[in-house]
């Protein structure tokens, strides 16, 4: 944990946020600035401040909130839909919060490329 880190704070409860799942490894709420009917944002509860700082000790979590995903999909009925799920890295990825996240993206037709 990093006592300055936005989603570090929504995994505590210090800062609020709309939870929609949480599991042992895996903390999933509604991104405040939605881009789609459907824009989750699934975090590790461990601080990891970009996907860089993945490693073979803790690159499992990335499996697992993809399997949390799926399961969101089917609640939400976007599965058969579709769905994208997106991580931005670093400036020219676009990031801005730097506690990695996956945002989940469904709902309406997404655009390709991304832009
Ligand atoms: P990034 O640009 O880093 O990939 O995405 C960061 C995301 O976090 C953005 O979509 C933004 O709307 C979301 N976000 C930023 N601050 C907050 C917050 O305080 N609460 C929630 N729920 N989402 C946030
Ligand atoms: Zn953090």
């Amino acid at each position: 944990m990093m006592d300055n880190c936005l989603f570090c704070k929504i995994v505590k409860g210090e800062i609020p946020s709309k939870k929609v799942k949480e599991t042992e490894d895996t903390f999933a709420f509604e991104d405040i600035s939605s881009q789609a009917p459907t824009h989750i944002l699934l975090i590790p509860k461990i601080h990891l401040g970009t996907i860089l700082e993945l490693s073979t000790q803790n690159s499992d979590w990335v499996g697992k909130a993809c399997l949390l995903a799926n399961e969101i999909a089917k609640e939400r009925n976007i599965s058969d839909t579709g769905f994208r799920l997106v991580v931005n890295c670093n400036s020219d990825g676009g990031q801005t919060v730097f506690h990695l996240h996956i945002h989940m993206l469904g709902g309406r037709p997404m655009n390709w490329p991304p832009g």
